[in-house]
């Protein structure tokens, strides 16, 4: 089935919100194994948002909305596609019901206007909005398929991944829906990991295996359409197996989740705490791991080392390693080491992992951008590091030097 999206909004066309829903609903609708071929922007008008339905409807069979459903006058996609289908539009009781309730009854403070989120065009079948009041609308005509969601985020996605997906699936019939693993990567750039695999991404046709850049890392996923979970786990099996059997050391999950939610899983697993002295990541380390729910059963807390006086205040890094004819300097894997043996005694830590590098634009103690030291100290154990020559711009080289150093957990 080709789909096309169609986002409704002014503030869209004026740059003033970004068009998060049109990503979120490609992605969710690949998923279910529709083809998205066009996303559409159109504004809060009535006759362009016709346009919008009538070119759509030339090259697509499911046109999905967001936006515009809510009380105001310039919420306009409801009555646009009632009034191109030439279909009245009815009250849905239940939503009536919330809404009043809501404004307390039909008393001074109820406002008329509120009505029109309980509107449904007549065939359409109602989509739940467990977020907010308007009801979502979804209905087939003449051979097209209509799915009208809300604008808000936090309203527009549960609806779509409850009632949205369950009527489009009913839609699909049961063979038809796609069913996908993604295998998480650390420690092996995109190029790499794709030469590793490149005979098995360009031989299989069933189940497909397509790789994704994620920030700072890499992830393949594996697809096959299929009737069920079960079929679905057959079909893919032995194309995980081959990979698996190549890239091993680099897979840390079979899931859709980041490093560090992986790291924060294992070591809460293995009840070790961590601590962490960051210098050029300046606290990107901390901000990844503490997004983690659940981390701070094994995340204690971290020093932001970005000058060397704060380097030997704070994490008794000696003088003479950082400065003095001959010193290794700031950039080093002597200074990463001793930055990790003192952020981790100083939070009593059973691990702690240091960066230091340079993240440009420009160079520092004659050494190139990209340069970055990563060092891991355990409790009774030296410190290990490791070397890194990272690629990219300043935000570039941060975020990959906050992952590289997530990988040395996992070594
Ligand atoms: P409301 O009841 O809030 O008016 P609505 O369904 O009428 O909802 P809009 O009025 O079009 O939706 O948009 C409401 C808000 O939802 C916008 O101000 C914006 O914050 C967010 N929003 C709308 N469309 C999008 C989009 N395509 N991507 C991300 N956010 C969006
Ligand atoms: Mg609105």
């Amino acid at each position: 089935m080709r789909a096309e999206i169609i986002a409704v909004g002014t503030e869209l066309l004026l740059g003033q919100i970004v068009n998060t829903n049109a990503q979120f609903l490609s992605q969710a609708l690949a998923e279910l194994g529709i083809d998205v071929y066009y996303q559409t922007v159109v504004g809060d008008n009535e006759s362009r948002i016709r346009q919008a339905i009538e070119t759509a409807r030339g090259r697509a069979e499911l046109l999905v909305f967001t936006g515009g459903l809510g009380p105001t006058l310039d919420d306009l996609t409801r009555d646009a596609l009632a009034a191109y289908l030439g279909r009245e539009q009815r009250i849905h009781e239940p939503t009536m019901r919330k809404i009043e309730e809501r404004f307390g009854g039909r008393g001074a403070t109820f406002v008329e206007s509120n009505r029109r989120q309980a509107l449904l065009i007549d065939g359409a079948e109602p989509l739940r909005n467990d977020a907010g009041l308007a009801v979502g609308n979804a209905l087939s005509a003449d051979g097209t398929h209509y799915l009208l969601l809300p604008g808000p985020p936090r309203e527009m996605r549960p609806m779509f991944l409850s009632d949205g997906s369950a009527w489009l699936r009913g839609l699909m019939g049961p063979a038809a829906s796609l069913h996908s693993v993604m295998l998480r990567f650390s420690g092996i750039g995109e190029s790499a990991l794709e030469d590793l695999l490149i005979d098995l991404i360009r031989e299989q046709t069933d189940p497909t295996i397509a790789p994704y850049a994620k920030e700072g890392e890499v992830a393949i996923r594996v697809s096959t359409k299929a009737a069920g979970a079960e079929e679905a786990a057959r079909r893919l099996e032995p194309a995980l197996q081959a990979i698996r059997a190549r890239a091993e050391r680099y897979l840390y999950a079979e899931e859709d989740i980041p490093l560090e939610e992986a790291v924060i899983r294992q070591l809460a697993q293995k009840r070790l705490t961590l601590a962490l002295a960051e210098s050029c990541t300046g606290g990107m380390i901390a901000t990844a791991l503490t997004a983690v729910p659940g981390s701070a059963d094994v995340f204690l807390g971290g020093v932001v080392s970005y000058c060397n006086a704060v380097k030997k205040r704070l994490l008794g890094v000696p003088p003479e390693l950082l400065e003095g004819p001959g010193a290794p300097g700031a950039v080093s894997a002597e200074t990463a080491a001793v930055m990790a043996e003192g952020a981790r005694a100083a939070a009593d830590a059973d691990l702690a992992l240091s960066v230091t590098g340079v993240a440009g634009p420009a160079g520092s103690e004659g050494k190139p951008v990209g340069l970055v030291y990563v060092g891991l100290a355990e409790r009774g154990k030296p410190a290990r590091t490791d070397k890194l020559e990272l690629s990219g711009d300043r935000e570039g080289i941060r975020i990959r030097a906050t992952k590289r150093s997530l990988h040395l957990l996992w070594l």
